[in-house]
């Protein structure tokens, strides 16, 4: 399995593109969240219409899903064929059809492509990764996702990471967790912070730590503060992942 980040940014980080990753085995790729600044990186990494087989949104807020509508206009001018999967909790889905609706607007269908609309209650597996979801306190439905192939990724979206997540971290080879502050207080009880992520990286000695989605303004403080840790990475745009190697490679 490889894991290619295509953003890590917060919702409005003025450098880093929306957090966003692609999820790859074999030919199969599985991108989680699609931000409104993440939706280029996604289009200069992966230039084929076909490339992307399903996406899963972990919520619907602006920063991990605006790049939807942008998307798929794009897929629809370059004749896409395959059918895109599209994964969200039950709350999500009406918002995300909707956002959809007001992105096609003059555009006459039939589109070249279909789409399939699947929630997280009807479905257990998509192409080779078996998927598992556990809910965070957010300040709307959030689920996290365990994407489970060769290897084992942990994805947590925002909000903070309950015993359920933590159960899921527990089978992860890697795990990017939202880390948006630098305390406890400053994360407040939607968002996830640095000592709440680092007692999650000492209960699992055996993942590996990816922290995302910080506060512009702590991004600094905390890469410093992480410095040195074994297994507490803070990944950037372009980084790619073998799972199975551990190699880390970057592309600009
Ligand atoms: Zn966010
Ligand atoms: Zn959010």
């Amino acid at each position: 399995m490889k894991v290619r980040v295509l953003g890590c940014g917060e919702a409005s980080d003025p450098v880093h593109p929306n957090s966003s990753v692609v999820v790859e085995q074999g030919d199969w790729r599985l991108l989680i969240d699609l931000g409104y600044s993440a939706a280029q990186k996604l289009y200069s990494c992966y230039p084929d219409g076909e490339a992307i087989d399903a996406i899963y949104f972990t919520h619907a807020h602006p920063d991990h899903c605006f790049g939807l509508g942008p998307y798929l206009i794009r897929l629809n001018d370059r004749q896409r064929k395959k059918p895109l999967q599209i994964i969200c909790n039950p709350d999500s889905q009406e918002r995300l059809k909707h956002l959809v609706e007001v992105s096609f607007w003059g555009i006459d269908k039939p589109w070249s492509f279909d789409l399939v609309w699947i929630t997280t209650d009807e479905i257990s597996s998509v192409g080779p990764f078996q998927l598992t979801f556990a809910s965070t306190t957010h300040s709307v439905t959030n689920q996290s996702i365990l994407v489970q192939g060769e290897q084992a990724l942990f994805y947590s979206g925002d909000g903070l990471v309950g015993q359920e997540g933590e159960q899921l971290i527990n089978k992860a080879d890697m795990a990017f967790i939202e880390t948006f502050a630098l305390t406890e207080q400053a994360g407040g009880q939607w968002h996830g912070n640095l000592p709440h992520t680092l007692k999650l990286v000492d209960a699992n000695p055996d993942t590996t730590f990816c922290l995302y989605h910080i506060r512009e303004d702590f991004r600094e403080n905390m890469m410093l503060q992480v410095e040195g840790i074994e297994r507490v990475l803070v990944p950037e745009s372009g980084d790619l992942f073998d799972m199975a190697s551990g190699e880390i490679t970057h592309d600009a």
